[in-house]
């Protein structure tokens, strides 16, 4: 067996310090409120002059954020979901990136590998579809229209870029990224190349990074050792567990219980830290596995303020797109595809390249005629969908003075506990807050009404930094 796992590092980014702030202080009581911006008079915390937010868990043409893999399931399950079906039917997509699953720059690696996959089999001039115009549709096409076959991408929503999805709402001082927009320096340098050649401006999460002065300011690092000893436990084992089971198994829960940092109990920055781990890989720790949960997970330090989508639009220049064009059915047992439409038409294809969302996969939301082989239907099953969505909030004048640009409540029943101060990355008094796993789940659900109260209660600790 052998692991890849990449360190695990704390907060909305990573190898950061940040500010820590217990949410002990005596709860406001909570505000009715029935409309944006309206005053919420028994809050400190003023009223957001805007807010936008996401809704991937339940996005029919998503169905989640990320793949992960859930205990029992192991990287061949990428690999299986990863190979074509009887040299017609090809797949694509963060879930099959075999170490890089989970992130932009992985789905467009798939991208680029279907691509060369395709064409070790297509004959010149050949009709090949895309299904799915994000990051490794947009790169398959792209490839494959550079070859000379002739492409068409089918996309089911009236744009492109998937789970990268940039909005320019009026009267907002930045574009705002309800979907991928964090990277690592290392990592997705590739990406972050071609984003500085578009002129998209990236900006560092730790360069700007203060960490408060007070008692109660600290780096977690309770919780991360914990995660760490867990993993490290967990690797000696017979069998896979949950990253649960490997903290608990490892003692790692009762030595983070015994501790405490600048007046934190240990315990609170053990459940900080694995909703910042939720926050990154949309699973909570009973949902993740304790060999593999944490391989995929990248370092992520820089996040991108000029606009992500554009990579998209750029990769799929020149490239025949067919918007709003949902692919309901693929019949594929002879010597040619036919897909079935959700405009009522029908498109016959020499290949096809599949790069719909796993959650939309394990949905059954497309059917395949035959079924696709058991290896690939136990693979869908086998991996996990998880769940992350952000919340922007944007403000008139800053009600929190820290330069912190990571924040991350402890000791709270907030929903959403990690936030990313914008002020301190572009001077724009906007927060982001990130939630993933079952919170996310919650969240989503959330009237706006609701969803307003919510924020502010959780945000009301950071009035006094
Ligand atoms: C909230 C959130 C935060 C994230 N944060 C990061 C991050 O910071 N860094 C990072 O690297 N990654 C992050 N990710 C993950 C990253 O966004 C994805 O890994 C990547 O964008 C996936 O690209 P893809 O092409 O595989 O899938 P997608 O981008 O989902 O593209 C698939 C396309 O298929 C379309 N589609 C679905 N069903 C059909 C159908 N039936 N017919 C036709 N089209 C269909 C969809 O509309 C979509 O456009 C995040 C994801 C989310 C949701």
């Amino acid at each position: 067996m052998s692991f890849s796992r990449r360190s695990f590092l704390l907060g909305a980014g990573s190898g950061l310090s940040l500010l820590v702030v217990t949410a002990c202080t005596e709860k406001s009581p909570v505000p009715t409120t029935s409309a944006i911006p309206s005053p919420t008079p028994s809050s400190a915390v003023p009223a957001p002059s805007g807010i936008e937010r996401s809704s991937w868990s339940s996005d029919p043409f998503a169905r989640g954020s990320q793949s992960f893999l859930a205990p029992g399931s192991t990287p061949q399950h990428r690999d299986d979901l990863s190979r074509p079906v009887g040299g017609r039917v090809f797949f694509a997509g963060e879930a099959t990136s075999a170490d890089l699953a989970g992130t932009v720059l992985g789905a467009q690696q798939s991208g680029a590998r279907v691509a060369t996959e395709v064409l070790g089999v297509a004959s010149s001039g050949e009709k090949i579809a895309v299904v799915g115009a994000g990051a490794a549709g947009a790169e398959a096409a792209r490839a494959l229209v550079l070859q000379g076959f002739d492409v068409i991408v089918l996309e089911a929503r009236d744009r492109v870029g998937g789970r990268i999805h940039t909005r320019t709402p009026q009267s907002w001082p930045l574009d705002v990224e309800l979907g991928a927009w964090r990277l690592s320096a290392v990592e997705d340098q590739s990406l972050l190349t071609r984003l500085a050649n578009l002129g998209t401006e990236t900006n560092s999460l730790t360069d700007l990074l203060a960490v408060g002065a007070t008692g109660r300011s600290a780096s977690n690092a309770i919780g991360s050792s914990a995660v760490a000893t867990a993993s490290t436990w967990a690797e000696a084992q017979p069998a896979d567990s949950s990253l649960t089971a490997a903290l608990d198994g490892s003692g790692a829960v009762a030595k983070a219980a015994g501790a405490s940092v600048g007046g934190l109990a240990g315990a609170d920055l053990l459940t900080a830290a694995l909703s910042s781990l939720a926050g990154n890989t949309g699973a909570n720790a009973s949902q993740l596995s304790a060999w593999y949960g944490l391989a995929d997970l990248p370092a992520r330090d820089r996040i991108v303020t000029g606009g992500f989508s554009g990579v998209i639009a750029d990769a799929l220049k020149g490239v025949r797109v067919s918007l709003s064009t949902a692919v309901l059915g693929v019949s594929h047992g002879g010597s040619a595809v036919s897909l079935k439409l959700g405009t009522g038409e029908s498109l016959t294809v020499d290949r096809v390249v599949i790069t719909v969302p796993l959650g939309v996969l394990k949905k059954n939301a497309i059917a395949f005629d035959p079924l696709l082989p058991f290896t690939h239907r136990s693979a869908i099953s086998a991996l996990g969908m998880g769940s992350i969505e952000t919340v922007w909030l944007r403000f008139d004048t800053p009600f929190w003075s820290t330069d912190a640009a990571i924040w991350s409540l402890v000791g709270t029943d907030s929903d959403i506990t990690d936030w990313v101060n914008l002020q301190a990355i572009t001077g724009e008094p906007v927060l982001v807050g990130i939630v993933g796993g079952k919170a996310a789940r919650r969240v989503a659900k959330l009237s706006d009404d609701d969803l307003l109260q919510s924020v502010m209660t959780a945000l009301a600790p950071f009035v006094a930094y």
